[in-house]
């Protein structure tokens, strides 16, 4: 999708520090890291919002979290303690719409969220 970030960091046409990559998804550094450990996990299908995922996006978007899952092992948190969060539309906080999993650890996490 012409002008979505993501889709020019699974394009490697802007730059990114990749963690994992696959033929499905691409795994890499949050810019803006909120933990030790602040990956963003991105299918490389555009799909804005989840809001717009499909039932054909289901094996899609379950290993999304089976990645999450991988990434939190290699990076020792899975033992600690790790959070995945899916931002969907602005109320919620997401700024980019090309969804991602942000898999977020190496600290202690509270709940509420804010
Ligand atoms: P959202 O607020 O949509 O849930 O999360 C978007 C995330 O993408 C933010 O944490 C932000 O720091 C990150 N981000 C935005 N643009 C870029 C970029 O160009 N490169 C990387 N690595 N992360 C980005
Ligand atoms: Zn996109």
């Amino acid at each position: 999708m012409e002008g979505c970030v993501f889709c020019r960091i699974v394009a490697k046409e802007v730059q990114s520090k990749i963690a994992y990559e696959d033929e499905e998804v691409v795994a890499f550094h949050d810019v803006n890291p909120q933990a030790p450990v602040h990956i963003l996990i991105v299918p490389r299908k555009h799909i804005p919002t989840l809001n717009d995922a499909v039932d054909e996006d289901q094996a899609l978007l379950g290993k999304m979290m089976l990645v999450a899952q991988k990434l939190a092992r290699e990076l020792s948190v899975a033992d600690s303690g790790y959070r995945l969060v899916l931002n969907t539309n602005r109320g919620a906080g997401q700024s980019v719409f090309h969804i991602h999993l942000h898999l977020l650890g190496g600290r202690l996490f509270h709940w509420p969220p804010g």
